[in-house]
């Protein structure tokens, strides 16, 4: 606790091997043939650009979640979550598939299906879960449960694709597999790579055109700063059925400019003006590119401010990039505006909404040594608001 906020503390690595594996040993009476990790994300800047071809800075927090896993000679898969303590899951993996697997455990399933229709020797398991990534918050533990089960398996079942660069590929190729089509959640693949691929102390660069990753040094600590996260606690029900409608509205954009996707637009004017009206006669469309393509020139900017450690234009594009998911792309809400606005007056360098929107989670670059007073200055202002308290993170490498 800093300054009377509630904190969501991240568990020590052997502390979380421990716990996933003593629920396997209490709740399925196995011990683990192996037990793995991955990570939590928070994107720094890039919101709703990856279904656009653009860029995205996702950095990966010290929270993770952890899966101990014990290889079984048949085909059957047993599944249990500390997070979901009422709903373990059962079933014959060869029965899985798209539309098979109701709730959590299709994240989780959905990756050994993904890698047997992908060729590799999975056969059943059982497995146990426990994590400390706040769930539904935007910190995508939808991927980091992906992630983990993938390592899990590759461990267990010896597929030995962890080590190589192709290897690492198939293993992200099927977490996204299992995200959208056994979870059933149409997300755009950013989060898996983040959870796989990132180093730590770095931010990752991910262009989803040309497929391209750089490692950019993120060291707010070494600036006399510190990175946290707002969760809101916020988790507005209409977000499923808006995020599809802008992917829709995106593709629709780019399908009426004749261009492959919304990174073409070399000169957003032109596009603009190139929108027939009758096609969006409240300007709605038009404002969805714009924050699309001025998005991504703000990841550019954002690299290039961190390549030269220019941590107050990093704020500045915080501050831009919350705007413009606002105005131009409608997915905020009253809990994230609150939290931005709040600790920017209390002395945030820039602060934004991060991950999909209606809910989850706010990022606020600011001075280590005002931590707990913005902090607390934050949860006074949603007190006042009438909003549940919010959880802050540590998310500074
Ligand atoms: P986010 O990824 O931002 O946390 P999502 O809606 O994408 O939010 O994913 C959250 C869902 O992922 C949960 O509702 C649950 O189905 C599943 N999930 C994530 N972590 C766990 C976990 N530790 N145990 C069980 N299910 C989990
Ligand atoms: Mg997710």
């Amino acid at each position: 606790m800093l300054g009377g906020a509630q904190w969501s503390t991240a568990w020590q690595v052997d502390d979380g091997c421990e716990q996933a594996t003593s629920l396997l040993r209490t709740r399925i009476d196995a011990a683990p043939d192996t037990v793995a990790s991955a990570p939590g994300r928070v994107n720094l800047i890039g919101e709703h650009t990856d279904y656009n071809a653009g860029l995205c800075l996702p950095l990966v927090l010290p929270h993770r979640t952890y899966v101990a896993l014990r290889v079984r000679d048949d085909d059957i898969v047993r599944l249990i979550s500390a997070q979901e303590p009422d709903s373990p899951w059962h079933g014959e993996l060869g029965d899985v598939g798209p539309g098979t697997v109701d709730g959590w455990a299709g994240y989780a399933v959905g990756v050994a299906w993904a890698l047997r229709e992908a060729g590799q020797r999975v056969g059943g398991f059982d497995a146990a879960i426990d994590s400390c990534v706040p769930v539904g918050a935007g910190l995508s533990s939808s991927a980091a449960l992906e992630a983990a089960m993938a390592l899990a398996l590759d461990g267990a079942f010896g597929l030995g694709l962890a080590g190589s660069e192709d290897g690492g590929s198939a293993l992200v190729a099927a977490c996204i597999r299992a995200e959208n089509e056994i979870a059933g959640a149409p997300t755009g693949g950013m989060d898996q790579v983040a959870a796989l691929s990132s180093k730590p102390g770095h931010a990752l660069l991910l262009d989803f055109r040309s497929g391209a990753r750089r490692d950019v040094p993120f060291d707010p600590a070494g600036a006399g700063l510190a990175l946290i996260v707002i969760d809101t606690r916020a988790r507005h029900s209409l977000g499923d059925g808006q995020y599809g409608e802008r992917r829709a509205a995106c593709a629709r954009a780019a399908e009426l400019l004749g261009l492959a996707s919304l990174r073409e637009v070399t000169d957003l004017d032109a596009a603009l003006a190139a929108l027939p009206d009758e096609t969006s006669p409240d300007g709605t469309l038009r404002r969805r590119v714009r924050h699309v393509v001025t998005e991504t020139a703000r990841v550019e900017a954002a690299v290039a401010a961190l390549d030269r450690a220019d941590f107050a234009a990093l704020g500045a594009l915080f501050d831009a990039s919350h705007a413009s998911l606002r105005d131009d792309y409608q997915v905020s809400c009253g809990e994230l505006d609150l939290a931005v606005a709040a600790a920017r007056e209390a002395g945030a360098l820039g602060a934004r909404m991060t991950g999909g929107g209606f809910g989850g989670s706010a990022i606020a670059l600011v001075p280590a040594a005002d931590v707990g007073r913005i902090t607390t200055a934050v949860g006074a202002a949603f007190d006042d608001g009438g909003f549940r308290a919010p959880m802050f993170l540590d998310a500074t490498p």
